[in-house]
C-alpha cells in the first residue's frame, strides 16, 4: 500500500512547481506540533530544531496564540485596515516600543518578502533614486525586487529588475579571501569595499539593505561593530540602512533583541524589516521606519491582509509570550548549551569545518577532506537526523550549512538530546 506520505509526495509534485524546494528524500507531512516537538500524518515524533525557517519563535501550538487567534476568528474574521483595527493598532504600538528607533512609524504586512519591498519603495522614494546596496550571498525574499536584492544566486534568477543593485563584502563566507582575515582587518576590507564600489556608482544611492547575520546565506556572522562601520559611510552620502531582521529578530540571537544592536555604536538603522518570528506560524511581517521615512510616500497604499486582525491579535500574544517569559534571555543560555555540546565536533568529526552563530542561530559548515563544500553530506546529515527525530535545516551558498533554529522556549534537556542526535547523524555520515 502506498504511504500516506508517499503519496501526498507525489500529488505534490504533479501539481506545485518544480522549483518549490522540498526537503527529504521521504518528505513528511507535518500535521501537529506542541511546545518544541512536531508530529507527522504517519505518527513520527521529532524535535524541531528549525522552526519551520524560524517562523516558530516561541514554541508549537503556543496556547496563548490559539486562545487569541480564536477569539478574534469567533468576532471578526477580516475586514479591511480602511477601518479601525484594534489588534493592528496594539500590535504597531508595541512593536514601536521596542524597536529602538526614534519617532517610529510601524507598517504591516503579510510577509518578509513584502516587508522588504515596502522598505525599497520607501527608501528608493525617499532618497529619489532606484540605486541600491545590498551584500553579497544575501537573501531578501522572492518578489521582483526582493530578489534584485538577493545577492545568493541559487534564490535569485538574474532578471531585469525595478532597482540597481551594486554588491558589497560584508559576510564571512568561508572559503573567500576574506573570511579568513581577522575581525579589524576583515572590517576594513569590507568599510575599503563599501568605499570603492560607491565610488563607482554614479548619482545618489538610496541605501544599503543587509541581514545582520545572514540566514539563507548559512547564520555566516560578521564581526560586532561592521555595521557601525558601514553607517558612517552611509551618513556621509544620507544613504539609509535596512536592516533585514527576518531571521535575527525579536532575540533570537540571545544577546540582543534585534541583530542591528551588536553594531548599535553609530545608532539604529533607518529602516527595519520583521517577519517570521513575530506570528509564531501565522503570515505576518512588517516595516519599521522613522517617520519622516515612513510618511514619504505620497501615494495612498494598504496591504489587505497585511496586519489582519487575526494575525495581529495573535503576534500580540506570542510577543506578550517571549518578553514575560524572557525568551531573548533562554536563546543566550540555551544556546551556549548546545554550543557546548556542538563545538566539540570541530577537529573530531573531520567533515566538520565550522560550528559558528549566536544565541539560538547555529550553523554547522561541512566539508570534503580537501576544504570544498559538501553539500550532498550535509543532505545525508539531514536525513539522518531525521531518522533519529530531529528536524534540522540547510543553506549556505553551496548549500553545505546545517542549520539550527529551534523555537526559543527550548529546554536544556531538549537541547542536549538534540545536540546528540546530531552529533551521531554527523559521524554517520561522515563515515560513508
Ligand atoms: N528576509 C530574510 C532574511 C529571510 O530569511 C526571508 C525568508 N527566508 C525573507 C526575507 C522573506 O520572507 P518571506 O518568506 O516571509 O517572504
Amino acid at each position: 500500500m502506498t504511504s500516506t506520505h508517499a503519496e501526498l509526495a507525489k500529488r505534490h509534485r504533479a501539481v506545485l512547481p518544480e522549483w518549490l524546494a522540498l526537503y527529504y528524500d521521504e518528505p513528511i507531512d507535518v500535521e501537529r506540533g506542541e511546545g518544541r516537538h512536531v508530529w507527522d500524518a504517519e505518527g513520527n515524533r521529532y524535535l524541531d530544531f528549525f522552526g519551520g525557517i524560524l517562523t516558530t519563535m516561541t514554541a508549537h501550538a503556543l496556547p496563548e496564540v490559539t486562545a487569541a487567534v480564536s477569539e478574534q476568528a469567533g468576532k471578526v474574521l477580516h475586514t479591511s485596515t480602511l477601518y479601525l483595527n484594534r489588534p493592528m493598532v496594539e500590535l504597531a504600538e508595541r512593536v514601536a516600543e521596542l524597536s529602538g528607533i526614534d519617532d517610529p512609524r510601524v507598517f504591516l504586512t503579510t510577509s518578509g518578502t513584502e516587508a522588504n519591498d515596502t522598505a525599497l519603495l520607501l527608501a528608493t522614494g525617499y532618497r529619489g533614486s532606484n540605486q541600491v546596496l545590498a551584500l553579497r550571498n544575501s537573501y531578501h525574499g522572492r518578489s521582483f525586487s526582493s530578489m534584485a536584492v538577493t545577492g545568493n544566486r541559487t534564490w535569485s534568477p538574474t532578471s531585469l529588475s525595478p532597482v540597481q543593485t551594486a554588491y558589497v563584502h560584508g559576510s564571512r563566507r568561508r572559503g573567500t579571501p576574506l573570511a579568513g582575515l581577522p575581525d579589524e582587518e576583515f572590517t576594513a576590507a569590507c568599510v575599503a569595499d563599501l568605499e570603492d564600489v560607491l565610488g563607482q556608482l554614479h548619482g545618489n544611492v538610496a541605501c544599503l539593505i543587509a541581514e545582520p547575520i545572514q540566514g539563507v546565506g548559512g547564520f555566516a556572522v560578521p564581526p560586532d561593530g561592521l555595521f557601525a562601520q558601514f553607517k558612517e559611510v552611509l551618513d556621509r552620502h544620507g544613504i539609509l540602512w535596512i536592516s533585514d531582521e527576518v531571521q535575527t529578530g525579536w532575540g533570537r540571537t540571545g544577546e540582543h533583541f534585534w541583530g542591528w544592536q551588536a553594531h548599535d555604536a553609530a545608532g539604529p538603522p533607518d529602516i527595519v524589516t520583521f517577519a517570521k518570528g513575530i506570528g509564531n506560524g501565522l503570515s505576518i511581517g512588517g516595516v519599521i521606519a522613522r517617520a519622516e521615512v515612513m510618511n514619504s510616500v505620497r501615494a495612498n497604499s494598504i496591504s489587505t491582509f497585511g496586519g489582519s486582525p487575526i494575525t495581529a491579535a495573535g503576534a500580540l500574544a506570542n510577543l506578550d509570550h517571549l518578553i514575560a517569559n524572557d525568551l531573548q534571555g533562554n536563546a543566550a543560555r540555551i544556546g551556549a548549551v548546545l554550543r557546548g555540546e556542538l563545538d566539540g565536533a570541530v577537529g573530531r568529526i573531520p567533515a566538520v569545518a565550522e560550528v559558528r552563530g549566536k544565541g539560538l542561530m547555529i550553523g554547522i559548515e561541512l566539508v570534503h577532506t580537501d576544504g570544498t563544500p559538501a553539500p550532498e553530506l550535509a543532505g545525508e546529515v539531514l536525513e539522518e537526523a531525521r531518522r533519529g527525530g530531529v528536524l534540522i535545516g540547510k543553506g549556505g551558498l553551496d548549500g553545505n550549512v546545517l542549520r539550527i533554529a529551534p523555537p526559543l522556549s527550548l529546554t536544556e534537556q531538549e537541547a542536549r538530546e538534540g545536540a546528540r542526535i546530531l552529533l551521531a547523524a554527523l559521524e554517520k555520515a561522515g563515515q560513508r
